[in-house]
């Protein structure tokens, strides 16, 4: 047969006997152009010896997968090229990145000061969890520099910002959250998830950990769960490392596999879900029937002139849009576009829509809400990859039907 050496051999009585015991790969003078998925949970080493040194450094090689495994390391190695750092790690998914990370940097007593539009399983674990740990963290406005630096106290330890909120889309003054960071000697965390490293690469802004929800665009499919982290110490990164080794927060191999594989079109998506993203907030702009379009690319985005700054040219593919009419049209809206997943999440090729009084923002009051600008009528785009001038249809005619 070609290209397969024959390395078990029917005759053989042993190999008959021994069918349980694993076998190598043929050998092979070619090699494959995918990288292989490799699901072993533990490593053979050849010695005691080996082993130690494999332990101590000496070595390099993998031992038991929760401590490491190929495609975990293939998969971080692509990010820590987009996001120019090294030895980034894949985590289970985003909020593993996220707990690995603040597990290993803070203790009983310390204090986070974090924006008050993080997503909403940061936001909750900072009121409700890490207070049971005797963590404490203040919430502030990530565009006003004079309230994040009255946050700062002498237990702060940590700014754990992102750089644009969700689902509002402000975008938080990162150089000032950087120059605070450093005034005052603490780690400058940036979960980077909505931005991108193509639209915002927080080394530039002098970031201390960087995380990211693989889970969203990078891998890009909506069919992994991931997450990531790096920091640029690299005794920092090496407890976070430990802490997710000891909590368990293993990514699996087929899932790292998976996201390699969207990772490689990344840029081109990044590119065409954003040029989509604009035609979309602008021709949402022209509706009857919306109220409000809120992209960071327009001009009429509260932060237009700090996203310039901030992001470049690259406001990104997000967009949210206020509809009149509030929840009844809110619903027609979305069993008019039966075409676009109504899903909670963000980064697939494909647009979805999501309703945050429904979904992320249902634990806040009605009040709370309208504070931040989120009416039954609200929603948040994840803009996909599609034919532009489909979307814009799409979304023209099933804002329309909201209006009859
Ligand atoms: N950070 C941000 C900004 C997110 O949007 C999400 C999820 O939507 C997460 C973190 C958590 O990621 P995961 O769902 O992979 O745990």
């Amino acid at each position: 047969m070609v290209g397969c050496n024959r390395y078990l051999d029917p005759m053989d009585k042993k190999q008959k006997r021994s069918i349980v015991r694993r076998t190598q790969i043929p050998a092979s003078v070619s090699r494959p152009v995918v990288t292989p998925l490799m699901p072993s949970v533990v490593y053979a080493s050849k010695s005691a010896d080996q082993l130690d040194d494999q332990y101590e450094g000496r070595l390099e090689g993998y031992t038991y997968a929760r401590e490491g495994h190929p495609n975990a390391t293939v998969l971080a190695q692509k990010i820590d090229l987009l996001e120019n750092v090294n030895d980034g790690l894949i985590t289970s998914s985003g909020m593993g990145a996220i707990t690995a990370m603040l597990m290993a940097t803070l203790k009983s007593g310390d204090h986070i000061v974090a924006a008050d539009q993080l997503y909403g399983r940061s936001l909750r674990l900072m009121t409700y969890d890490l207070p049971r740990l005797g963590i404490q963290t203040s919430f502030v406005d990530p565009t006003d520099r004079t309230a994040i630096e009255a946050a700062i106290g002498p237990k702060t330890r940590m700014l754990f910002f992102e750089v644009v909120s969700n689902p509002t889309l402000r975008i938080s003054d990162m150089r000032a959250i950087a120059d605070l960071a450093r005034k005052y000697q603490i780690l400058q965390v940036v979960d980077n998830t909505f931005t991108t490293p193509a639209a915002y690469q927080p080394v530039d802004f002098k970031a201390d950990i960087i995380i990211h929800s693989v889970t969203k665009l990078l891998g890009g499919h909506s069919d992994v769960t991931l997450g990531y982290v790096v920091a640029s110490d690299s005794d920092l990164q090496k407890q976070i490392y430990d802490a997710a080794v000891t909590w368990g927060f293993t990514p699996s191999p087929f899932d790292c596999w998976l996201a390699e594989r969207g990772l490689h079109s990344f840029p081109l998506r990044f590119e065409k879900a954003q040029s989509n993203a604009r035609v979309l907030a602008d021709s949402l702009g022209e509706c009857q029937g919306v109220e409000k379009v809120i992209y960071p690319g327009r001009q009429d985005h509260p932060d237009f002139e700090l996203a310039k700054t901030v992001l470049g040219e690259n406001p990104g593919n997000m967009v949210s849009f206020r509809l009149s009419g509030g929840r009844e049209a809110a619903n027609r809206l979305i069993r008019a576009m039966p075409e676009v997943p109504f899903a909670p999440t963000l980064g697939d090729v494909a647009t979805t829509l999501s309703h945050p009084a429904s979904s992320s923002h249902r634990g806040l009051s009605a009040d709370e809400r309208l504070a931040l600008g989120i009416t039954e009528g609200f929603f948040r785009v994840s803009v996909g990859i599609e034919d532009a001038e489909m979307l814009c249809e799409e979304f023209r005619s099933a804002v329309s039907a909201t209006l009859n």
